[in-house]
């Protein structure tokens, strides 16, 4: 008898993965938390319970018993191009790993059916297709000459060429959001505290294409991801700074896992390198703020994702003149801007959605400014900021905030985007 290849096979998720999937108890506590479910007005397949349970329903289609005896019962296309549209509805924010009681790495586990959807011929959604053709052609999402990359160092900025520490500038903030580089070098140069950069050999560091399930297409992501680590080891840094959230996760986690290998340098926050300065008394304040409030919105891929929760809010705290508050919800607990995950670019209605929600979260405290520590969640919240017309809360990352404490000028930046 010819039987049916199943509709939807296991690839791409591990065993304990498997495993996790029939683990769920079912009992909904990550509904109650997922930012997406609530923003779409609760649509039930956004839910990250919703989305196991199915996922369990086509495992038990394609290998359960009946399938074993009288071959897999086939999940219809419309189906699975509806889950696919669910799954990529997720910022990959963790919140529901958070909260699962039954500890699935739920993170984890939305990226394998990504990739899994992908290799089928269904993922991604929106623009996302466009990253692979972007980033294997030019090395970044924004189909910019990699000459660009240093476009926006002004003259006075020292930059080595070769040093211990290497700042790894990301897509974003060399090509885009260009105040956050232009900050990060003024500070570093200002501390004296010498740096290299990679200048056009940079690669994106494959956020989009991993968080979106295509790290395997070309196998591009692995090519990138060893030309940075050769361009790093090649310019003898043993210190890689970023100030990135994204960025800064996909080095710190992915990287190791894409090359199968350990990294031969460290993976710093600039925050965290800045919390030690502040430690070592190495950090001299010049232009106090006047009198202003700040509050902080974890950038879920440096908070939940990879921990670091305090260097942030210990750089701001220590700023004088800024007054330091915090949301309701922070930490563990944070909710996501709505960017992350590939959503800004897939779905941005739905990011728009989110971040007006966090934006509220800010606006409950009263805030002068809405600090974070990652391009992507500036530029959300700076929409969510406009779509509720809160005009007066400024949204500025912590290095900026740092550069303008310590005196620098960044008026001659011209920053592009927010
Ligand atoms: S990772 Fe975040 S957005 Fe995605 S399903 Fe979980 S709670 Fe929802
Ligand atoms: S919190 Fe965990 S166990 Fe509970 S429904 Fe969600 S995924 Fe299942
Ligand atoms: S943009 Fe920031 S908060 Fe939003 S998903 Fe990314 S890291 Fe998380």
């Amino acid at each position: 008898m010819v039987r049916d290849n199943p509709s939807i096979t296991t690839e791409n998720l591990t065993a304990v993965q498997l495993m996790e999937i029939d683990s769920c108890t079912r009992c909904g506590e990550c509904v109650q938390w997922c930012p997406t479910y609530d923003a779409s007005g609760k649509k039930p397949g956004l839910a990250p319970r919703d989305k196991i349970l199915r996922w369990q329903e086509y495992m038990k289609k394609s290998y359960g018993l009946r399938a074993r005896l009288f071959g897999p019962k086939q999940v219809p296309e419309e189906e699975i191009e509806q889950f696919k549209e669910d799954v990529y509805g997720c910022t990959t924010c963790a919140m529901c790993a958070t909260v699962c009681e039954s500890g699935i790495n739920t993170v984890e586990l939305w990226e394998a059916m990504r990739a899994n959807l992908v290799k089928r011929g269904n993922g991604p959604v929106g623009k996302q297709p466009m990253f692979v053709k972007l980033i294997g052609e030019y090395g970044n999402p924004y189909m910019a000459d990699p000459k660009e990359r240093l476009s926006w160092v002004p003259d006075d900025v020292k930059i080595e060429d070769k040093a211990d520490i290497l700042y790894f500038g990301g897509c974003t903030a060399e090509l885009r959001q260009k105040k956050l580089a232009f900050a990060t070098a003024r500070v570093l140069n200002h501390l004296d505290i010498p740096f290299t950069m990679l200048g056009e050999d940079e690669q994106c560091c494959n956020s989009a294409l991993v968080r979106t399930g295509q790290y395997e297409i070309e196998d591009i992501s692995r090519k990138s991801a060893r030309k940075n680590v050769d361009g790093i080891k090649a310019r003898g840094a043993t210190k890689v700074l970023f100030a990135c959230a994204g960025c800064y996760r996909t080095a710190l986690v992915d990287w190791p896992r894409l090359l199968g290998e350990e990294l031969p340098f460290e993976v710093i926050h600039i925050t965290e390198y800045l919390d030690k300065l502040i430690d070592e008394g190495k950090i001299n304040w010049k232009q106090p703020f006047d009198n202003k409030t700040v509050t902080y919105h974890d950038p879920c891929h440096l908070g939940r994702h990879v921990g670091v929760f305090e260097p942030p809010r210990k750089v701001l705290r220590s700023i004088p003149g800024l007054n330091f508050i915090e949301m309701d919800r922070i930490k563990d607990n944070q909710r996501c801007c709505g960017a992350g995950g590939g959503v800004k670019a897939g779905i941005p209605d739905l990011a728009l959605g989110v971040a007006e929600t966090r934006v509220e979260d800010a606006l409950a405290k009263s805030p002068d400014i809405l600090s974070s520590a990652c391009p992507f969640c500036k530029r959300n919240l700076c929409d969510g900021r406009d779509s509720v017309k809160a005009e007066s809360l400024e949204v500025e990352d912590v290095i900026v905030l740092t550069a303008e404490a310590l005196g620098i000028d960044l008026s001659d930046c011209e920053d592009q985007a927010r």
